[in-house]
């Protein structure tokens, strides 16, 4: 039996007060919802304030990216220890990263690496982009980024990491999957690939979230799937009712 997982990619919003103004609102509400795990992602700059606000509670706090050297000379990055001072999570493979910003499987799987022997979650982002849906390239493009991106991983650790399907082209757009087409990449193509490569018994424990225009009004169906352990919430993670309302229906 797999947790459910929901959680919020804050990507870049929210000034450190504004951070706080929600979390304030919002975590009270979410703290009750007891059967799930539920993740905050805030930009960097707000996550020790996040920590001083949900510390003590069963919400955990999770970063948007990391660099996957220990220290140095890597101006503008965070290292894994540097996140895991005051995060148990971190989303690594977003595809807004791999567009703007050269991140590739490659990078995606030595971040991986990183984050597990820092001891954080890695909450592993893939998906297609439109073209590649409409080539009939989906089941090539997820089984690429999930192979390569979990690549050298033993079992132990693979049973660790969350993945979350993020077709590119329903992330921010409003245009969801269907929960019956999601149902079908999670378990034909993402845990198929994980059971490839790590044996089915560590495919049956890994997390697959749902993410891409994950609202109030459409959660719960994704949930009703038996493939679909959760989402990654970007823009309703920002509205306090309906990251309530999405956590609470990943509960029911
Ligand atoms: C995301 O940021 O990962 C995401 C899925 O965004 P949205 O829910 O806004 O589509």
């Amino acid at each position: 039996m797999r947790t459910p997982f929901v959680a919020g990619n804050w990507k870049m919003n929210k000034t450190v007060a504004e951070a706080r103004e929600l979390v304030s609102v919002m975590g009270k509400g979410l703290a009750v919802i007891n059967n799930v795990e539920i993740v905050l992602c805030p930009p960097f700059v707000s996550i020790l304030a996040v920590a001083n606000l949900i510390g003590g509670t069963r919400l955990g706090l999770g970063a948007q990216n990391l660099h996957w050297e220990e220290k140095g000379a890597f101006t503008g990055e965070v290292s894994p220890a540097m996140v895991k001072e005051f995060c148990n999570y971190v989303i690594l493979g977003h595809s807004e990263r791999r567009t703007y910003f050269g991140e590739t499987d490659l990078t995606v799987n030595k971040k991986i690496h990183a984050a597990l022997k820092a001891g954080l979650t890695p909450i592993v982002c893939v998906g297609e982009t439109l073209e590649e849906n409409k080539a009939g390239k989906t089941a090539q493009v997820v089984s690429t980024q999930t192979k390569e991106g979990l690549q050298g991983l033993d079992a132990e650790s693979a049973a660790k990491v969350v993945v979350a399907y993020e077709p590119v082209w329903a992330i921010g757009t409003g245009l969801a999957a269907t929960a019956d087409d999601a149902q079908q990449v999670h378990c034909d193509i993402v845990r198929k690939s994980l059971a490839d490569q790590f044996g089915s018994d560590v495919a049956q424990k890994i997390r697959i979230l749902y993410g891409g225009s994950v609202n109030a009004a459409n959660a719960a169906e994704y949930f009703t799937k038996p493939d679909i352990d959760g989402a990654l919430v970007g823009g309703a993670s920002l509205k306090s009712d309906d990251f309530i309302a999405i956590v609470q229906a990943a509960s029911n």
